[in-house]
C-alpha cells in the first residue's frame, strides 16, 4: 500500500493499493476501486487546496458486466445502495 501524497505540499491524500484507493477523514472512510479500464480520481488537498488527479488502472483483465447487480456481486457485500 502506497501513500498518495499531494503533488504540491506532500500532505497524505489517501492510500493506494493497486487498483484501489482508500481515503479517510475523521469518521468518513471511502474506498474507490477500479473495476473496468481506467478511473480518474480528483482530490482537493485539505492543506493547500491543490487539485490532485490520480489514475487507477484495473490490474486484472477487464471484465464485461451486464448489469448493476453483477457489478455489486463482483464487489461483494461492502456495498450499500441507497434509494
Ligand atoms: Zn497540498
Amino acid at each position: 500500500m502506497n501513500a498518495w501524497k499531494c503533488a504540491k505540499c506532500g500532505a497524505i491524500l489517501g492510500y493506494q493499493d493497486g487498483d484501489c484507493v482508500r481515503i479517510k477523514y475523521k469518521d468518513l472512510y471511502v474506498t474507490i476501486s477500479c473495476l473496468v479500464g481506467v478511473a480518474s480520481i480528483d482530490r482537493v488537498c485539505r492543506k493547500c487546496g491543490y487539485v490532485n488527479v490520480l489514475l487507477l488502472k484495473r490490474k486484472k483483465p477487464a471484465q464485461t458486466v451486464t448489469s448493476l447487480r453483477e457489478v455489486v456481486e463482483t464487489i461483494g457485500n461492502d456495498v450499500l445502495i441507497q434509494k
